[in-house]
């Protein structure tokens, strides 16, 4: 991405406004930052995760800028001191463009935010957001199950709701009655009965699913469980033969059974409802046009034998060019799929301890880790060493079973642990997850683009305001031809944010 040197004397304001937006959508943005500061108005892009500068408005055009956004946001111009939301809602080459905006007075000015609505990731359908052939495999026999509970497990930002919605769209047939209760609705799917959440009128999650049960539902989708009472709902719903599909904000398969448990519901109710546990993070995607090769240092060659059981030399590098920033483009999710068989069904019936609980779920290669998944990704040169560690949280992620892998992750020193690599050649549980593994080949499994279904979507516009106007294409003045809207995987996830509270 270039940084941007507009004309502010020469170009009209409007004009500017409009090439920052289709710039933003150019480059893969998810949101676009205004900060005042002292000097200037800062206008930053957040591309695959990271705030990038864009542009420098000098503080003489601070105020028509921001009044401009207002404005074809339909928020108040007169009002600056209160933060308020809007919204724009426009097209591009037929695709619809949602953008969700922000203001909040801070010390220097007004902050706006644009959070730019993508929701190509989800509609492209459960074959093609990232899954590896094992994990795809799993999750389609999680879906054919009549009843039980499904939940996506992440933070904020980990795509969950992306996969969450996949799934949906799968279960989105006509034989079935799929009810949704959301804390907002803002994607609105055709076939769906969405409910949205209004806790000021008391329609609380809770509320909302007690009715919701008496509407002959075949399938549930809760946006979030958040509390004992929406958990027990959703238990108490899975055995009376609902299929519930739901997020819960955990890292891993062992930390959400041990939330669920901890939420007031009768162990063994937990144990028959759970079918099964999808956690998710997202990483930076290599640039495929770029990406280089480099030599393995001996402390990412014992993380690799021991995680996967694979001997590597090299690994991708990140290089960077024209088409990417630094090397990555895009992003790429990692999972971790774990089917709750009898066994750890019963484990959670009995209150199994942690470590025991641990054997069952990832011995004998049952449950790919999260940072099993990763390092094959990274084998494979969809992502680097680097990001995989990033996103990896190895206090949580690794118990006392796996205390050589963990110290191996955090004892960066090679020279540390070269010994006990030595001794320690027994690799009873980490064998024979190759079949996915191809080393350095630049022949990367790219998801396929699929026709989108029809989106409707509710902009919050007042369109009784008289400033209110939706900027049109020829405003907007896109070159169309330079936009990929939606034509790779920006997993830039849209949804995590409306579930959960903190945007
Ligand atoms: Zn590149």
């Amino acid at each position: 991405m270039v940084f941007k040197e507009y004309d502010y004397d020469n170009q009209p304001i409007v004009e500017i406004v409009n090439e920052i937006m289709a710039d933003a959508v150019k480059n893969r943005a998810s949101d676009i930052h205004f900060d005042p500061t002292p000097d200037k108005l800062k206008v930053r892009f957040r591309i695959d995760g990271d705030l990038v500068d864009y542009a420098y408005v000098p503080n003489a055009f601070k105020k028509n800028m921001t009044t401009r956004i207002k404005i074809i946001s339909g928020m108040n111009i007169t009002e600056s001191r209160l933060p308020q939301d809007g919204a724009i809602k426009t097209e591009l080459e037929g695709k619809p463009l949602d953008m969700r905006v922000s203001a909040l007075p801070i010390v220097d000015g007004e902050k706006v935010v644009i959070r730019i609505l993508d929701y190509s990731t989800s509609l492209q359908g459960i074959d093609n957001i990232g899954f590896s052939d094992v994990n795809l495999e799993k999750v389609k026999r999680m879906l054919e199950v009549p009843n039980g509970i499904i939940l996506t497990t992440g933070a904020t930002g980990s795509g969950k709701s992306t996969t969450t919605y996949a799934m949906l769209q799968r279960l989105n047939t006509p034989e079935l009655n799929v009810i949704t209760v959301e804390d907002p609705v803002e994607m609105k799917i055709e076939g769906l009965n969405q409910v949205q959440v209004m806790a000021e009128i008391g329609l609380t999650f809770a509320a909302a699913l007690r009715s919701i049960l008496r509407q002959d539902p075949d399938v549930i989708m809760i946006g979030e469980i958040r509390d004992n009472e929406t958990a027990r709902i959703a238990v108490r719903s899975a055995i009376t033969g609902h299929l519930v599909v739901s997020t819960i904000h955990t890292n891993n398969t062992l930390n959400t059974i041990e939330r669920l448990t901890d939420m007031d519901i009768e162990r063994y109710l937990l144990g028959t409802a759970l079918v099964g546990l999808i956690s998710q993070r997202l990483a930076k995607k290599l640039c495929p046009k770029c990406r280089g090769s480099r030599p393995a240092t001996e402390y990412e060659k014992l993380v690799i034998k021991k995680a996967i059981n694979l001997d590597i030399d090299n690994l991708y590098t990140p290089v960077g060019c024209d088409d990417c920033l630094g090397g990555y483009r895009g992003r790429v999710p990692i999972h971790e799929v774990c089917e709750i068989d009898q066994d750890i069904k019963d484990a959670i019936t009995n209150s199994t301890p942690k470590e025991q609980l641990r054997k069952l779920v990832y011995g004998n290669n049952k449950t790919i880790s999260l940072l099993q998944d990763g390092l094959k990704k990274v084998v494979n040169g969809l992502t680097s060493f680097e990001e995989i560690l990033r996103v990896i949280d190895i206090e949580t992620d690794f118990g006392d079973g796996d205390e050589e892998l963990r110290m191996a992750l955090l004892g960066k020193l090679p020279t540390k642990k070269q010994e006990s690599e030595e001794d320690n050649t027994s690799q009873e549980n980490n064998n024979n997850q190759n079949e996915e593994i191809t080393q350095p080949s630049s022949d990367i499994k790219e998801p396929e683009k699929t026709t989108e279904p029809e989106i409707k979507s509710q902009p919050k516009i007042d369109p009784n305001n008289p400033d209110f106007e939706i900027p049109t294409e020829d405003k907007l003045s896109f070159n169309q031809s330079d936009v990929n809207f939606g034509e790779e995987m920006s997993y830039d996830d849209f949804g995590d944010d409306y579930l959960d509270d903190d945007y």
